[in-house]
């Protein structure tokens, strides 16, 4: 299959990047974050969602697991589920409110959700390079398949 990958030299082009992102899906889907801690997975969604139009910060979920973002008319739901220690726990959060069509959520540490999330349309995985990035694409789905091709050109 297709390798889908960019190398992203500083904090600022993953924050660009992030932007593309916002376009590639117009505000739909599920999109996994992978990478090890401190590779940039929340600066990679604060581009996202300031991609859409919002203008205030975006803070790391780690503690409230998720957060919410109306920008423009779109829904932006931003995970982290590190600290999660029970896929279980996603139950009383409401979960699957979360994943409806009509919204793009972005998930940091999938696996610890492991059984309770959808399945996503888009896996990024981040890696070092050098004192920079290389984000990796695989898309999953077909509406993956369209946002994968979107974010090459
Ligand atoms: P994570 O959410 O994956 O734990 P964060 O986004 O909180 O990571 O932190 C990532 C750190 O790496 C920040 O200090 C940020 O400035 C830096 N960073 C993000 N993207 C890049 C990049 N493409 N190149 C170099 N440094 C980056
Ligand atoms: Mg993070």
């Amino acid at each position: 299959s297709k390798e889908y990958r960019i190398e992203l030299p500083d904090e600022a082009s993953m924050v660009a990047f992030g932007a593309k992102i916002a376009q590639a899906t117009q505000g739909h889907g599920v999109i996994f974050l992978l990478g090890d801690l401190g590779m940039g997975k929340t600066t990679l969604s604060r581009g996202v969602i300031r991609g859409f139009g919002h203008q205030g910060s975006v803070k790391s979920p780690t503690y409230t697991l998720v957060e919410p973002y109306e920008v423009n008319g779109k829904h932006i739901y931003h995970f982290d589920l590190y600290r999660l220690s029970d896929p279980e726990e996603l139950e009383y959060l409401g979960i699957r409110d979360y994943f409806d069509e009509q919204a793009l959520c972005l998930v940091e540490w999938p696996d610890k959700g492991r059984g309770m999330l959808p399945a996503a349309d888009l896996v990024l995985q981040i890696a070092l390079l050098g004192y920079g990035r290389q984000l990796s694409w695989t898309p999953q789905t077909a509406l993956g398949q369209i946002m994968a091709d979107k974010l090459m050109s």
